[in-house]
């Protein structure tokens, strides 16, 4: 099969030209440490501006409901940052992915952990109160696009109000935990929906939508009696099936945005994070999710808008009702999500003072949107980006690159930012004193194949398209390209100017969300590190870090308790989205919470995990022959947990290092679900024995890879590397 993720140069026989360029990249190994940031410019500081009103806690999922993630809190400050120390952990109980702001109320902490777990901690020491296991069913994490996270609950008049991954809809007792109401949110046979969301909660109604546009589910926002759990109203973000009960004028206006039979793969535009409370309009936003499948010439697009996938909506909190509008990208084909934070805010715009909302999706551009009638007052690319040249903004709609429309062409096409997005679903943050928003920005490019697909996609992941085109052999080669092309940094970008103000870069990408404070501080989790830093807001300047062992991908939070500031965060970062992730650093034995004050003294437990090598069996020649289709079987059905080549970042087993009695089950592991308790279900209904035989070899193959080099002198391995990263420094850039 064709190698496309690496460029053609690499074939066995350009290896002298490689050489030379590799040479030529020898020029550029000499700056490689050149420290970023720049930071030259420095605004000063605005400490009128809109701050929140001084509070000790962290109530609700973006602070308040502007969300804009702004602690007024300064006991923690840049001059003191650097005394800033550990004051205690709290051990969860899963290893997997942790993504919630955790919310702190009246010095108590409400998080939840992978599984929907939800604990209530003392905020001061981290003791646990009451935990609430609502057992989700570990088959469940099959249909998940990204690990089986959760990113918070919301505390609303004594209650804790949360969504588990199966869909369910809990309040509990505030004080002792006790269940108060349970709902179902959506019905699971109709598609793989989940529910990841942090729900939001204003006048007595919950609010709150789904995920599962990767696996054909249609979208909608419901709003839930936060007194009873009874269903108020819901909104769908796409027309359903005309044949179905008659939709109101609204849905039959956007079914006419769509051609085909697109229900019947649901459509997308799932609600599965960003939904914001205007507390001086009474209304709500939302934003949408992406079309499903992908592909939209395969969900009846027909050139159309689908409305109103990619969108952010106006609704009455009331009724549900629509008040208005944006399609950010109409007829979304990349996994253009619109879900990534969106932030209420006031600013001048041409000699008046506007209700704005800002807006820094997966698509690049950073929106300002007039928040009283939906109308764009500018989209700037806060990052690269090469599917629109810009928008117009009389009619709001970008000018589309046609270069970057892959499905018409059966030739892979890269598109920056591909589906991990510049920036995800990481919350930014504001602060009122730089009036920079921070970002984890990131760039992203992917190649985009279109595949054959025709029926349903339940439980699939995204048929119809191929979402990296090929893999190197070498793993080291990978690491390096990976390493080259995806690129993670903390933003600051100027909305006020429309501009980046500046960029701090990271080792990596998949960095983790984003708190601003008043002591002029910017705390970001960090990838590749492993640590938690802490940025001089004014100008990226680094002044504290913290090894926390594992990636903390959450954002951060601040309170007070008895006096005392605190900066808290839960860690883990979960399965691997598709990436090569392999990771040869001992782990912690849970995922964690972890809160820091000024003179802290606490000190973590030694990582408890340590790197085991298990032991595959070599491949037969036959396999040899068969891993070429396994590894396309395995890119469409398996990559997204563990990872390319099976290199998950080892919360999800890495599939060339189990132990050799898993080899020797692999079908029924595969096939029959003989570890579905453990959380890998089996895949019976959407695989043939023949397809997990050839996974198998596939496997079998990538763990000899990875064992010959194992076998290989370390000095040997890291110069290897050092050559490739060479190399792919020069050919990255080309690519
Ligand atoms: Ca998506």
């Amino acid at each position: 099969m064709s190698k496309h993720f690496v460029p053609v140069v690499w074939s066995s026989n350009r290896k002298v030209r490689l050489l030379l360029l590799a040479a030529i990249g020898l020029a550029f190994w000499a700056d490689r440490g050149r420290a970023q940031p720049s930071g030259e410019r420095v605004q000063s500081l605005d400490t009128a501006a809109i701050i929140t009103p001084h509070s000790d806690d962290w109530p609700s999922y973006g602070l308040d409901y502007k969300e804009q993630r702004f602690s007024p809190l300064e006991q923690i400050d840049r001059s003191n940052v650097s005394s800033l120390g550990l004051a205690w952990h709290f051990d969860a109980d899963y290893t997997r992915g942790i993504e919630a702001t955790p919310i702190v109320v009246d010095g108590i902490m409400y998080v939840t952990g992978s599984w929907s777990v939800v604990y209530a901690l003392d905020a001061k020491t981290g003791k646990l109160l009451w935990k609430f296991d609502p057992q989700v069913p570990k088959s469940v994490g099959a249909s998940t696009c990204c690990d089986v996270v959760n990113r918070g609950v919301a505390v609303y008049e004594g209650k804790v109000i949360f969504g588990a991954l199966d869909t369910r809809l809990f309040a509990l007792d505030a004080k002792t935990g006790a269940k108060l109401w349970e709902t179902l949110t959506a019905d699971r046979t109709k598609g793989d929906y989940t529910m990841t969301g942090a729900p939001r909660v204003a006048n007595g109604r919950v609010f709150i939508g789904n995920g599962g546009a990767e696996f054909g589910v249609r979208g909608y926002v419901s709003a839930y009696a936060a007194e009873s759990g009874e269903l108020l109203w819901r909104f769908f973000t796409v027309p359903g099936n005309p044949a179905d009960a008659p939709e109101d004028e609204l849905h039959a206006r956007a079914a006419k945005t769509w051609q085909g039979e697109w229900w019947k793969n649901g459509g997308g535009g799932t609600v599965w994070d960003s939904i914001v409370y205007d507390s001086e309009l009474d209304r709500l936003y939302i934003g949408t999710g992406n079309g499903s499948p992908w592909n939209r010439r395969q969900r009846g697009s027909g050139g159309g808008d689908n409305l109103f996938v990619s969108s952010v909506i106006a609704l009455e909190p009331a009724t549900g009702k629509y008040i208005w509008h944006y399609q950010e990208v109409p007829g979304e084909t990349w996994d253009y999500t619109a879900t990534q934070t969106i932030m209420l805010a006031e600013m001048p715009w041409q000699g008046s003072a506007r209700k704005v909302l800002w807006h820094a999706p997966k698509n690049g551009f950073f929106y300002i949107i007039d928040r009283t009638n939906g109308k764009l007052l500018s989209a700037e690319p806060y990052s690269k980006q090469n599917w629109a040249k810009g928008y117009d903004l009389e009619t709001g709609r970008p000018i589309f690159n046609p270069d970057a429309d892959w499905t018409q062409t059966d030739k892979p096409v890269t598109v920056i930012p591909g589906h991990g997005g510049a920036h995800n679903w990481h919350p930014m943050a504001y602060s009122p004193q730089t009036r920079f928003v921070y970002i984890p920005e990131q760039e992203y490019p992917i190649q985009f194949q279109r595949r054959a697909h025709s029926g349903v996609h339940h439980n699939v992941f995204n048929v119809g398209t191929q979402l990296v085109a090929a893999t190197p052999d070498s793993p080291l080669l990978l690491e390096a390209f990976t390493h080259e092309t995806f690129k993670g940094a903390l933003l600051a970008w100027d909305p006020f100017a429309q501009r980046v103000a500046f960029r701090v870069q990271h080792p990596s990408v998949g960095n983790g969300g984003i708190l601003a404070t008043a002591g002029g501080l910017v705390f970001q989790g960090i990838e590749g590190t492993a640590s938690l830093d802490a940025y001089d807001a004014k100008n990226g300047e680094k002044l504290w870090s913290f090894d926390t062992q594992e990636t903390p991908v959450a954002p951060a939070v601040s309170y007070v308790v008895d006096g005392e500031q605190y900066i808290a965060i839960g860690v883990g970062r979960g399965g691997t989205v598709g990436l090569f992730a392999a990771s040869d650093r001992p782990l912690p034995a849970s995922g964690r919470f972890m809160a820091w004050k000024l003179g802290g003294k606490a000190t973590l437990p030694a990582p408890s995990v340590p790197v085991s090598y298990g032991d595959p069996p070599p491949p037969s020649d036959q396999q040899r022959e068969a891993a070429a289709r396994g590894e396309e079987t395995f890119r469409a059905m398996c990559v997204r947990c563990h990872g390319l080549k099976g290199a998950s970042n080892r919360r999800v087993p890495d599939l060339r290092r189990l132990p050799r009695a898993y080899y020797d089950m692999f079908e029924s592991v595969v096939l029959d679900g003989a570890a579905d308790a453990a959380g890998m279900p089996g895949f019976g209904h959407v695989l043939s024995r023949e397809q997990v035989a050839d996974i198998k070899a596939y496997v079998l193959v990538e763990a000899e890879i990875d064992r010959n080099l194992r076998a290989q002198p370390k000095w040997w391995v890291d110069l290897k590397l050092s050559f490739y990263r060479l190399f792919a420094k020069v050919v990255a850039p080309l690519m």
